[in-house]
């Protein structure tokens, strides 16, 4: 598939726009399948997890805010990160009793949350990622209606696939196994797609459409997170940054060691070089992606033009559109925020041509989303009382209120295990166990929204 990015391409692009913009197959079965085995623990019993010729699959249920420990009493846990992982493992180990504190070095959403596109979907073939999926969209739902200051707004979501594009072939056979997890998703003539939405189809082999999706505005619910987590008895110390020593659960704070019960690393693009100054080496790598608001209105539905590489949505202001992946390892601390010229162009001559949409750019910006080899996130213990999330492939934001939900139960259940989870009732994923690799592996960065990515295909 050609998509909007640049081999080895410029790190450079304009300047100054607002990157802090808050506003803003079949292999998949027998490859990667195999692999995730999601029985809970028994703290997990709230989960139904069903299991299906040797293979499992999690109906992550809502937590349980009625067995909430508030005596104060429960593990001491630190959180560093302030991004949407970060605050919804906050909130979550809060809810279940935890002594949480959160680091940030910055404000709440200064990294790659709060640069998000904020497109959510449930639109995935493989199994654990469509059960992470549903439970993370049914979240984002019912806190549209629960917590104040954030609002998700439902939108259908288009993948269209041009005529020549390989993918298209696979299309049918994907969306059949994202069916197959009782999502709501069909293949769409482009014909038909044509007369349900102000989407040009006249070049597309095919088309599908999931219901089930939306937007939202991702800096918005890294807030009000924040918000709940405060309310909620989470100490949150921003403009702190913090160091891990050792792979202990001992953090450096201005100064100062603190140790907790469990630290829980959730740093986003700085992963890697957090992690090294502990002696720990883990293959995630940064790498930039764009997004451009547009003062245009635009009313239609979420799509993504698989061919293009590009996706767009409504926005408060016109309409957002991005991808713009520049495929080379950045350096966290030293990446152009602005967004390309070359992005906003052919960004530009996507939207004319896909949804008859002539942009006046009002800002594009960059930010950094984070790879791994095989596209899987590395989620669970690292070492006795040391946890990391992070590696989302360009997905981090919308499986944040499942993973964050995640991590709380498998840092709980780990702790009160009294080991390091990595035994046969481990509550974590296997397919995300953060120690399967060396930590040196060679290898090419390719972005998370593909069609190949979404039908649990491995780079
Ligand atoms: C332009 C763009 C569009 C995107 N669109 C989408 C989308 O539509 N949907 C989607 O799901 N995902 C999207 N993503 C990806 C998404 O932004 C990330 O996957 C997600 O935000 C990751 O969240 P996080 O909490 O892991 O990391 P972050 O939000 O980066 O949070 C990590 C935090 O850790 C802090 N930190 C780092 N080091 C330290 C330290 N030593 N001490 C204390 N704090 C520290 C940082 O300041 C940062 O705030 C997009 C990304 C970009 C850049």
């Amino acid at each position: 598939m050609s998509g909007m990015r640049k081999p080895g391409g410029s790190d450079t692009g304009d300047e100054g726009n607002e990157g802090d913009d808050g506003d803003d197959g079949d292999d998949g079965d027998e490859g990667r399948n195999a692999g995730p085995d999601l029985k809970g623990s028994s703290d997990l019993a709230q989960r139904g997890i069903k299991t299906d010729g040797g293979r499992s699959q999690q109906d992550i249920q809502p937590a349980d805010r009625s067995t909430l420990d508030r005596d104060g009493d429960g593990p001491a846990v630190a959180v560093v990160g302030g991004g949407a992982v970060g605050i919804t493992t906050a909130v979550d180990l809060a809810a279940r009793g935890a002594r949480v504190t959160l680091f940030e070095r910055d404000e709440l959403a200064a990294g790659s949350s709060g640069r998000a596109a904020g497109v959510l979907y449930d639109a995935y073939a493989e199994d654990v990622d469509a059960a992470l999926a549903t439970r993370a969209m049914e979240r984002f739902r019912s806190l549209s209606d629960s917590l104040p200051g954030f609002s998700f707004t439902r939108c259908p979501y288009v993948i269209a696939v041009r005529e020549g594009d390989p993918d298209a072939d696979a299309v049918p056979e994907m969306v059949e196994r994202m069916r197959s997890h009782d999502l709501d998703v069909s293949v769409v003539n482009p014909a038909a797609l044509g007369e349900r939405f102000p989407v040009e189809t006249d070049d597309l082999a095919v088309a599908a459409v999931a219901e089930g999706g939306g937007w939202t505005d991702p800096g918005s619910y890294v807030e009000a997170m924040g918000e709940r987590a405060r309310g909620d008895g989470v100490s949150i110390e921003t403009g702190v940054e913090v160091a891990l020593p050792d792979a202990e659960p001992t953090l450096h704070v201005d100064g100062e060691e603190r140790t907790f019960d469990a630290v829980v690393v959730a740093v986003g693009a700085h992963t890697a070089r957090f992690l090294a100054d502990a002696g720990i080496a883990v293959p995630v790598k940064p790498y930039r992606v764009q997004a451009l608001v547009s003062g245009r209105p635009y009313a239609g539905p979420m799509v993504y033009d698989a061919t293009a590489g590009v996706y767009l949505r409504a926005h408060p202001e016109g309409l957002l559109a991005g991808d713009g992946t520049v495929p080379r390892e950045a350096d966290p601390d030293d990446y152009e925020p602005g967004g390309d010229d070359w992005f906003r162009e052919e960004t530009a001559a996507v939207l004319r041509e896909r949804v008859d949409h002539d942009p006046e750019i009002d800002r594009a910006w960059a930010g950094l989303c984070t790879a791994t080899p095989d596209g899987d996130p590395l989620v669970g213990p690292l070492a006795e009382g040391l946890f990391v999330a992070a590696g989302w492939q360009g997905h981090g934001f919308m499986r944040a209120p499942a993973m964050g939900e995640h991590v709380a139960e498998g840092v709980l259940a780990t702790l009160e295990a009294g080991g390091d989870g990595g035994n046969r009732d481990s509550p974590w994923i296997d397919a995300f166990d953060p120690t399967r690799f060396d930590g040196d592996e060679e290898f090419e960065i390719r972005e998370g929204m593909t069609v190949r990515s979404r039908r649990g295909e491995k780079p």
